[in-house]
């Protein structure tokens, strides 16, 4: 059994689901989506919303939730990476009109949630970035507030916390000020992606797991060809909702960088502990560093922590992660090691970050530690594109940001395919088009791999000089400024 990480691991009910069967014989379909991730889901329900009667399939490699829908931080956004990009080629009430469909992703999700049962624990408590840490994340939140700003984003989308307001928010080491945006709510990953498999099987789609797509064919007259190993599926659209994975189906290029990122989750907190904390209102919160990192408080009272990760020369997928809860447990039997061991390795690093941020957790376990694979898109925004001629369909590309961008983006392709004349079928990230005409490929190795270890080098160098106090200021400078160019590069 692969691991499948902390949501799944510890709800026994969604972790003991029945499997459900392989594919094994030839079918055909009105449509196959490829991926039993959020995306291929919310396409699936969309799907059988405006039509009922096309039949619709799921092949999943492995398990529903395998990929980064059963692994992520729980973020439930109304934003994605690089909306503004997409918004600033509009103007006036399109653009205005384009915001509010973003931002409107969230009460979406939550509305099919309430009207079909699906109990994912969506509190909608908004996110705090908070310059922590050190003093130069003041004046980076204050850079991006004034870019907010800029990009018409009023006090309505995200405000200013000064020290007391955000005293009461949450209790972060030298915490000063922080953003605050009302546009972000906390899922429990794992029961939104059961949530939605058991709901478009109830609409009538068939889901085949354990089922791995090895092969996609173009069969001329409106066909395609997935081979599997026990049976292929012919169908007039298909739609590779793969992510991370897509660079390993064959046929469909460098469009994505699959990237990890990696997550620490504490025992049980107590209240008292929570007292001491904050997110009393399970706002999800970031520090203001450049290190990606992301943090919820659970729904069963824990602490979720990550940060971004690393990249695989090759676009390697890496699928296990080894966490070893005897270095962060003195009670556990074999537990021997220093504590200083806790400090080393991937997950270290993050829980080294946890105790900087909240010292508070000083001796509190770390009992999980998992990851898993996100994708970056070369220009750093995501996509639905609809390649009619070839009834192919393709979204993703989201960058760590697809909670809620894969209902946005699925919803956009359904428009696309079934050619409903809609509001989100005439947006910027909406394309009836040839792939190859609107994805640019990545780079052949080793630029990607080189690329990605430097910047995250670069970006962990800068966060260490500003966390220590004797760092010089022409150092910090130095990093600020290589920082600041290499992110730039990634707008
Ligand atoms: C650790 C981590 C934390 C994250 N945190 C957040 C967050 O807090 N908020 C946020 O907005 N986003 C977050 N993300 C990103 C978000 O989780 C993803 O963007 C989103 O889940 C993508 O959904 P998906 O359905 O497109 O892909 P996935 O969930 O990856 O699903 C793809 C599925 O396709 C299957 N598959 C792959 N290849 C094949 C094949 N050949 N044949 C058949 N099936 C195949 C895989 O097994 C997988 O189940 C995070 C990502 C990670 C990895």
């Amino acid at each position: 059994m692969k691991e499948r990480g902390f949501w799944f691991d510890t709800e026994p009910q969604l972790n003991q689901r029945a499997v459900l069967s392989p594919l094994e014989q030839d079918i055909t379909a009105d449509v196959a989506i490829i991926g039993a991730g959020y995306s291929g889901l919310w396409t699936a329900y969309y799907l059988k919303q405006y039509q009922p009667n096309l039949s619709v399939v799921i092949l999943e490699a492995e398990c529903i939730g395998q990929g980064a829908s059963g692994r992520n931080g729980g973020w439930l956004m109304g934003s994605f990476s690089g909306d503004v990009a997409y918004l600033n080629r509009l103007e006036g009430e399109q653009r205005l009109i384009a915001k509010a469909i973003i931002q409107a992703t969230i009460s979406e999700v939550a509305t099919v949630c309430t009207k079909h049962y699906i109990d994912c624990d969506l509190h909608h408590g908004g996110n705090l970035r908070v310059a922590a840490r050190y003093p130069e994340q003041v004046a980076n939140i204050k850079a991006e507030l004034a870019q907010w700003r800029a990009d018409g984003f009023g006090e309505e989308d995200i405000r200013w916390l000064d020290k007391p307001e955000l005293d009461k928010q949450v209790s972060m080491a030298e915490g000063q000020a922080a953003l605050f945006t009302p546009h972000c709510a906390r899922i429990h990953p794992a029961k939104l992606v059961c949530g939605l498999a058991d709901l478009v099987q109830s609409l009538g789609v068939k889901i085949y797991e354990h089922t791995p797509v090895n092969h996609m064919a173009h069969l001329g007259d409106a066909q395609t060809q997935l081979q599997t190993p026990q049976g292929n599926v012919r169908a007039a659209i298909v739609v590779p909702a793969v992510e991370g994975y897509l660079r390993q189906l064959s046929g469909l290029g460098r469009f994505t960088l699959p990237v990890q990122s990696l997550l620490i989750a504490t025992e049980p907190l107590t209240d008292a502990a929570w007292d001491a904390i904050g997110l009393a209102n399970r706002a999800t919160f970031s520090d203001a560093s450049r290190i990606v990192t992301y943090g919820q408080r659970s729904p069963d009272n824990r602490l979720i922590f990550g940060a971004r990760g690393g990249y695989g020369f090759g676009a390697k997928i890496r699928t296990e992660f080894g966490f070893d809860p005897r270095l962060f447990n003195a009670k556990f039997p074999v537990y021997q090691s220093p504590p200083q061991r806790a400090f080393e390795g991937e997950f270290g690093f993050r829980y080294q970050l946890l105790l900087a941020l909240f010292p508070q957790l000083k001796g509190v376990e770390i009992t999980h530690g998992w990851g898993g694979t996100l994708a970056l898109a070369r220009r750093f925004a995501p996509h639905a594109i609809f390649e009619k001629s070839l009834g192919l369909g393709l979204i993703g590309g989201y960058g760590g940001e697809g909670v809620g961008a894969a209902n946005l983006f699925a919803r956009t392709l359904v428009d696309l395919i079934l050619e409903r004349d809609t509001q989100l079928a005439s947006m910027p990230w909406a394309f009836n088009a040839p792939v190859q005409q609107v994805l640019a490929p990545w780079e052949r190795e080793p630029l990607p791999w080189l690329a990605y270890h430097g910047m995250n080098k670069i970006f962990a160098w800068e966060d260490r000089l500003y966390s220590q106090p004797t760092s010089a200021a022409w150092q910090k400078g130095l990093a600020k400024r290589l920082a600041n160019r290499l992110e730039g590069l990634m707008s």
